[in-house]
């Protein structure tokens, strides 16, 4: 019979913060956007990897993190750049309204409060794109408040450490409520970015190397031989099907763009002109030429594309043609096939590319 930890929960909550940070002072991952040990953290570049970190890996955020440091070293720079362009730095990033919001984001704090982000959880939330955890976050790891910072690697650290059996999602107020517990007042940057990076590295999903970890022996899940069932996940509801169907038009070297409406999905991005996403499958809807910018000889390119969305699961025909016409219906634009690269084309419509283009090699080696 596993032996149940020596301290009773809270108390074991006052002493986790010591030998953590002794780990996190060993083992802290480096990072592009995080201070070395005694530097002190920049708040546009926490800001900034944030907004990026959000549904997203640290191994994608990296290169776009750079990029944007690069081009735009701080918010005035950012605030001073067209749309247009950070939207295209942002292509293939995903979720595109955080790259609307950054930008708004940029504009409020170059504007109105001197380029300076506000430093505590409640003034950082009433910027665009920051809701309560990156508040939390940007307050904790930017500026040092003891504030509770729970992303899903500190939410798995948590519901393991208190052995929370409750599934997700409706564990989730208990284990903000006991994370709060082990929040120290001082450190408080490096305390949340330590339990993230034992998330990542060592309470890892399927096999948490407990025999590493700094916090063992206060962890409940471990004491209790549950560490990789924990947490629960209530079970996953399929995601609905829809099809659709895009039309890839050349003119010579030229390929026909259009733009998307600002609001909604993939709001203000670059996409190869196309039917409505609303047709289900399952009842058996074959999107077809219906849908065609202008008549013309379109050939239907073997297979399909998919792509996964939050919501569906998208699978796209793709009709290539060429025209002479210089002007297409329905508004748009003619790109360079070279340019594409650096168009705000999101990963949806760079498969489109690839599927309609097999032959043209790395189309998006850039990124
Ligand atoms: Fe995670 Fe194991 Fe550490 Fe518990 S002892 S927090 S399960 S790595």
């Amino acid at each position: 019979m596993p032996r149940k930890p020596e301290n009773p929960p809270d108390t074991a909550a006052k002493a986790a913060a010591r030998p953590l940070l002794a780990w996190y002072d060993r083992h802290a991952r480096v990072l592009p956007w995080r201070a070395r040990k005694g530097e002190r953290a920049d708040p546009y570049a926490v800001w900034l990897s944030e907004i990026m970190l959000q549904q997203t890996t640290v191994a994608t955020v990296g290169p776009y993190f750079m990029r944007f440091l690069a081009r735009w070293p701080d918010v005035h720079a950012l605030a001073a750049a067209p749309q247009e362009e950070v939207m295209k730095e942002w292509a293939g990033l995903g979720y595109y309204s955080r790259a609307r919001n950054l930008h708004a984001c940029a504009k409020a704090v170059s504007s109105d409060h001197g380029g300076k982000f506000p430093q505590d959880v409640e003034g950082l939330s009433k910027l665009p794109g920051i809701g309560p955890y990156t508040a939390a976050a940007i307050a904790a790891i930017a500026f040092g408040e003891p504030a509770t910072v729970v992303d899903g690697n500190v939410e798995r650290v948590v519901a393991r450490l208190f052995a929370l059996r409750t599934p997700l999602p409706q564990v989730k107020p208990d284990i903000r409520a006991k994370a709060a517990t082990l929040t120290p007042e001082r450190r408080a940057g490096d305390f949340a970015q330590a339990m993230m990076d034992l998330g990542a590295t060592v309470c890892t999903p399927k096999n948490p190397a407990c025999n590493r970890c700094p916090l063992e022996h206060l962890c409940e899940a471990k004491a209790e031989g549950i560490a990789a069932l924990l947490p629960a996940r209530a079970p996953k509801k399929e995601r609905p099907v829809r099809r659709g169907a895009c039309f890839w038009l050349t003119r010579g070297d030229q390929v026909w763009l259009r733009r998307r409406p600002d609001k909604g999905l993939l709001g203000g991005m670059m996409e190869v002109p196309g039917s409505p996403w609303d047709m289900r499958a399952a009842e058996g809807a074959e999107p077809g030429l219906d849908h065609a910018p202008l008549d013309a000889d379109w050939t239907r390119v073997p297979g399909s594309v998919e792509h996964s969305f939050t919501h569906f699961h998208l699978v796209l025909d793709v009709y290539t043609a060429a025209t002479r016409r210089k002007v297409v219906p329905g508004g748009g634009e003619w790109v360079s096939l070279d340019r594409l690269a650096g168009e705000a084309l999101p990963t949806v419509m760079r498969k489109v590319a690839a599927h309609a283009m097999p032959d043209a090699g790395p189309l998006f080696a850039k990124r």
